[in-house]
Formats: structure tokens, sequence, C-alpha cells
């Protein structure tokens, strides 16, 4: 069976046109779903019956299972289980501008990074739109508070789910969904060349941030080795396409990792690939993992680092660290649930 939380608005126009009945019923559809967040078609009162059996006999009202929280001061995780027994997980943050839910989107990932927990496990599927919708719309109930902001930024690679991510932005910017304004989303890829060049026409304006994590492709090949098939120089040439298209600011994700992209000379060089780009850099302190062997780099190389791109007038911020004691970081509660 189908799910309602799958549809977007024009979806659902669809739906009513074709059953005979009026395309408006489709936005009234929305607000029970986003606005009165309903958990049944018999709380629904200005829809006929008969209308109602019809979607009730596609569609399913059925949420995801939240089947472990784990909740630190400012940050909270949910692992959830999916219809077919697979497990997701979503990190609510709390910070002074609001609340912010990082989702995931797929089951498992492909893109190897050799850092990453989530992509220890090859991927298993694509998430389905709602099953990214009900990640936030769950947390906001169980927190009982708005999610003002969100970022793709979970398990899995959400420009090889381009398709589902797309419709969930829709669903989740619009005014009469969960209405969060499209700069308040940020979608996070390794680097996908044809899908930011796809998005680059994407109408909403979404952020997009690229996990850099390396200035050159010698050292980017070791690590990720989606950079054999799309090497940093066509990434940069799509970004300029991307910014001369929506005029939008990028931001470098950059994770520190002792000994392999964190000294001074890398910085260095850093700075000399992204000058001139309309674009700012986030220096993420890397959250070592059991299973992994690369350690983090120690403060003072941070700050090290930190201070070359200054100089050299790179904006760069150093990201505030989430969930360390709760295993938040990519992966790894999912990763201790099905001991992988
Ligand atoms: N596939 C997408 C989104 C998911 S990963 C992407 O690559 O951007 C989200 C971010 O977390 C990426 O920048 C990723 O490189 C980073 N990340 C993965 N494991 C990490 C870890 N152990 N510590 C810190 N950041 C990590």
């Amino acid at each position: 069976m189908k799910n309602l939380y799958n549809l977007s608005l024009e979806e659902m126009e669809d739906f009513f046109l074709e059953h005979g009945s009026k395309k408006f019923h489709a936005l009234q559809l929305f607000q029970w779903l986003y606005e009165k967040r309903i958990h049944s078609y018999s709380q629904i009162t200005n829809i006929k019956q008969e209308l109602l059996d019809s979607l009730a006999s596609v569609y399913s009202l059925t949420p995801l299972k939240i089947v472990d929280v784990q909740k630190d001061v400012d940050v909270c995780k949910y692992l959830f289980e999916l219809v077919d027994g697979e497990h997701i997980e979503a990190v609510l943050m709390r910070h002074d501008y609001g609340n912010s839910v990082c989702v995931s989107s797929q089951v498992g990932c492909n893109m190897g990074c050799r850092f990453c927990e989530s992509g220890r496990r090859k991927k298993v599927r694509n998430l389905e739109t709602y099953e990214m919708v009900l990640q936030i719309l769950m947390i906001e109930e169980e927190l009982g508070e708005r999610i003002s902001h969100v970022v793709v930024m979970g398990i899995g690679e959400p420009f090889d789910n381009y398709d589902n991510l797309i419709r969930f932005f829709q669903i989740i910017n619009h005014p009469k969904g969960f209405a969060i304004g499209s700069r308040h989303i940020t979608v996070s890829t390794c680097g996908i060349v044809p899908k930011i060049l796809e998005f680059s026409d994407f109408p909403l304006q979404v952020n997009l941030a690229i996990s850099l994590h390396a200035p050159n492709n010698e050292i980017r090949n070791q690590i990720m080795p989606i950079n054999r098939v799309y090497p940093i120089e066509e990434v940069m040439k799509a970004l300029n396409v991307y910014f001369q298209k929506t005029n939008r600011r990028i931001t470098f994700e950059y994770i520190l990792l002792k000994d392999t992209n964190d000294s001074s000379s890398c910085a260095q060089e850093l700075a000399d690939l992204i000058r001139g780009m309309n674009c700012y850099v986030n220096l993420i302190p890397y959250n070592e993992t059991n299973n992994i062997s690369f350690k983090r780099t120690n403060t003072v190389q941070i700050m090290r680092f930190y201070d070359i791109l200054k100089k050299n007038n790179v904006s760069v911020t150093i990201r505030r660290e989430f969930g360390g004691k709760i295993s938040a970081a990519c992966g790894q509660l999912r990763s201790k649930k099905e001991e992988l």
C-alpha cells in the first residue's frame, strides 16, 4: 500500500480530479496532515466519505516506528524502523535560532567515503518521500515544538535519490505543508556533478553544501571514491554553473582528519582552490568511531588551519559539535543497533 505522506499537493490535486471531484480538496487534505496533524481519515470533516474511502483504499497514514531515542542537553537522536524492518536515524539539534533536524535520505549509502560510518553498509534502497517527511513530522510531534530548519545530512547521498528528495522539499516548503522556508533547508552532497547541474535549475532556494574534505584530487581520491568519477575540477565547474544560475552562496564542508588533510599546506591549497568563489567553509572536527581508524585533528591544528583560511579572506566557521556522547555522528546509532 502507498503512503499519503508521499504526495505533493499537485499529486493530491490529480487524485481528486481523477475521482471526479474538485482540486481544492487537496489543500484541505494538506492542512489536515500538516497543520492539524491528524492520524486517521476519520478525523477529516470537510471531505466526502466516499472520497475518503477511495483515498484510504490506496494510501495509508501509517507512521514510522520510533524504536530508540537518545537525549542530551541540546541534541536528541531518533532511531526509526521502516515498514520493511530497516532502520534509519535523524538527529534534532537545538540552536539559539531554532530547532534543526538532520534527516536521512537512504538506507545505507554507496558512496564509500572512508571516514564515514554510514557508508560501511551499502545502499539497501532509497527512502521514499514519505519516509523523509515523517522523520520531521514525528520528531515535531514527539517534541511538541516546531522544527524551523532541515538539513539533509543523515545517512545516504541525497543526490543519489534526487526525485524523492525534490518532492520532499516541495512538501516541507509548501506554505500549507510544514512551511519551512527554503533558506532554512540545506542539502549536502559528496559531489554528484550531473545532479548539482540539475539542482541549479530547481526553483526553490534551498542551500547547497558540498562535502569537499580535501584540497586536491590526490587526497580526495584516497578518502572519497566518488572523486574518481567526479574529480574536484568537475565539481568546481558545476558549482560555477550553479552559482551563475542561482546566485546563492555555497557551503564547503571539510572534515579535519589527523595527518590526512589537516596540514597547513592543505589549508593554503584549499584557500587557493576556492579563491574568489561566493562560499564559506565549515570545518568539521572529526567524530571518531570505533570501526574506523581515522583520528581527529587536535584543537591547536584545527585553529592553525582556521587561521590560514581567515588570513586568505575565506569565510570560515568551525562546526559546533553535537551529540558526541550519544554517538550522534552519521550512522553511529544505527550501526550500534544492528551491530554492523
Ligand atoms: N552524502 C552526503 C550527506 C551525508 S554525510 C554528503 O556526503 O554530504 C553528512 C556530512 O557528515 C558529510 O559532510 C560527511 O562527510 C560528514 N561526516 C561523515 N562521517 C563523519 C564523522 N565521523 N565525523 C564528522 N563528520 C562526518
